[in-house]
């Protein structure tokens, strides 16, 4: 019979998606990150590797060439650390930090995690509430979905033979400190907080820097800009390859941006192959 026939065929439609979107690392784990089932949808063409336009992110400028500044909107050299400087150092100074007034409301600041080895750094915007309380970066529920983003990576070798976990990379925010009720970060408070995560990517010379949200992505391409117009985009910093995507907050908002941001994984993990 024709209905029986067009169920059969739903089945078969909906084992083919699924097991293609399980191929693509859109399977349980990342799904059940955000608490949601997947919706089928078209799939769309995959993006090139190093987009065309616009022409700053294409192709590495040459070492130390104006160009590479430019392209990145920056006022200052990318990848000068004070001689000596080291980790634990900058998370010395961070916790002893009163630059500005975060430093009065703060339970804890909170320097960053992992040791950044395999080369891969995470930037989001400020603690929260958990980070706050226990000193590590990205604890919390968006925390929770950074974690399976990195476990989602590694279980999926998007870098064939490089390991991904919390320890491997390296977890850090524009700002150290919380803002009170989680408002968004002042730029008097970027501008005071943020060498400290520059020092922190002048030391780890990382080949690849993935900023989550706005105010990461803005502060390290140097331009205001919207997420949706920075992504899919490979910029430079220094030495370093900076892509953009969402951050895992708004993930948490809203399901639908789980898809792009996977995708902007899977480019970082293109770009990281061929630094
Ligand atoms: N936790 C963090 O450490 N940073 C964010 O940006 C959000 C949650
Ligand atoms: Fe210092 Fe940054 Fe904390 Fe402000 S937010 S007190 S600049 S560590």
């Amino acid at each position: 019979m024709a209905a029986a026939d067009d169920k059969k065929e739903l089945a078969r439609a909906t084992r083919t998606y699924l097991a293609r979107e399980a191929d693509a690392g859109r399977g349980d784990l990342w799904t059940l990150a955000a608490g949601e089932t997947p919706r089928p949808r078209k799939p769309r063409a995959a993006k090139p590797a190093a987009p065309a336009a616009p022409a700053v992110a294409a192709s590495p400028a040459p070492k130390g060439a104006i160009a590479t500044l430019e392209t990145v909107g920056l006022t200052e050299v990318p990848g000068l650390s004070p001689a000596g400087d080291t980790l634990e150092q900058i998370a010395h100074e961070v916790r002893g930090c009163t630059k500005c007034g975060l430093c009065e409301t703060r339970t804890q600041a909170v320097p960053g995690v992992g040791t950044g080895k395999v080369g891969v750094v995470f930037v989001g915007e400020a603690p929260g509430a958990e980070e706050d309380r226990r000193g590590e970066p990205f604890v919390g529920r968006a925390g929770d979905l950074l974690t399976k983003m990195i476990q989602a990576m590694d279980e999926k070798q998007l870098i064939p033979g490089v390991t991904l976990s919390r320890e491997a990379v390296f977890i850090a925010n524009v700002l150290k400190c919380r803002p009170p009720e989680n408002r968004n970060p002042l730029p008097h408070e970027i501008e005071a907080c943020s060498p400290y995560l520059k020092r922190q990517l002048a030391l780890l010379q990382p080949k690849v820097i993935f900023c989550l949200g706005k105010f990461a992505a803005e502060l390290l391409v140097g331009a205001k800009g919207t997420i949706g117009g920075m992504r899919g985009t490979v910029y430079r910093y220094g030495d370093s390859k900076l892509l953009v995507t969402y951050h895992p907050a708004a993930c948490l908002r809203n399901p639908n941006y789980k898809r792009p941001v996977w995708e902007d994984l899977q480019l970082m993990a293109r770009e990281y192959q061929s630094a």
